[in-house]
């Protein structure tokens, strides 16, 4: 145990969509990066899309508040459109923050909280589950020697969009219902505008 050290065995993996019952694969994008991937894709004449991911109705302004996108991984190989065969992440220098922090990621327990786990979906992980699958946060740091500055970032950036959130919820800026029925939320996100939540 003591002498793992996360090397990536480069298998693309991680950057195509998943099959089965493990739902779909999540690569989630702040709006500036989402903004920074547009100017890239259109560098390499790549289409490129996103989906809304983690968002919340502000009932107040009648608006839809983004935090953050996610990759549509719906080319014919069924992969982020900066992965190529033979060469990876095309964009390895200029990638978002989550693909920086993996294989560490953040696992959302409700709306409002994450906490930092280790994707069971990588494939050095799957070699050494047994090893990794109950260590704590010391032992993560050294053997995810590189990525865990990169996914604490990712964590941070995370815990500010929700401290943003609520303060503007303090400060009467927007009301977000912390229930709702599934009918109204529908309609909520195919009437209501967007707005990205930037900070
Ligand atoms: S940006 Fe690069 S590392 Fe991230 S999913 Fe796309 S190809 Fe993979
Ligand atoms: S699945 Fe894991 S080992 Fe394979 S390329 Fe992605 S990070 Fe590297």
């Amino acid at each position: 145990m003591n002498n793992i050290k996360y090397k990536c065995m480069k298998c693309g993996t991680c950057c195509f969509e998943v099959h089965g019952s493990l739902g779909k694969k999540r690569i989630p994008l702040y709006p500036e990066e989402v903004n920074e991937l547009i100017k890239l894709a259109e560098k390499y004449d790549l289409k490129f899309n996103v989906i809304e991911d983690l968002v919340f109705p502000d009932i107040l302004n009648q608006k839809i508040l983004v935090l953050t996108y996610r990759i549509i991984l719906d080319n014919e190989n069924q992969c982020c459109p900066f992965y190529k065969k033979k060469v990876g992440c095309i964009i390895h220098n200029e990638k978002p923050l989550a693909c920086q922090a993996y294989p560490l990621a953040l696992k959302r327990i409700d709306a409002f909280r994450f906490e930092l786990s280790i994707d069971p979906l990588c494939n050095f992980v799957i070699e050494r589950y047994e090893e990794l699958k109950n260590i704590d946060l010391e032992k993560l740091k050294i053997i995810f020697e590189d990525e865990y500055p990169k996914a604490e970032k990712f964590y941070r950036k995370n815990k500010n969009l929700q401290f943003e959130i609520r303060r503007l919820e303090v400060e009467n800026k927007i009301k977000i219902p912390r229930e709702i029925e599934i009918n109204n939320y529908n309609t909520f996100l195919k009437e209501w505008e967007r707005e990205d939540i930037i900070i």
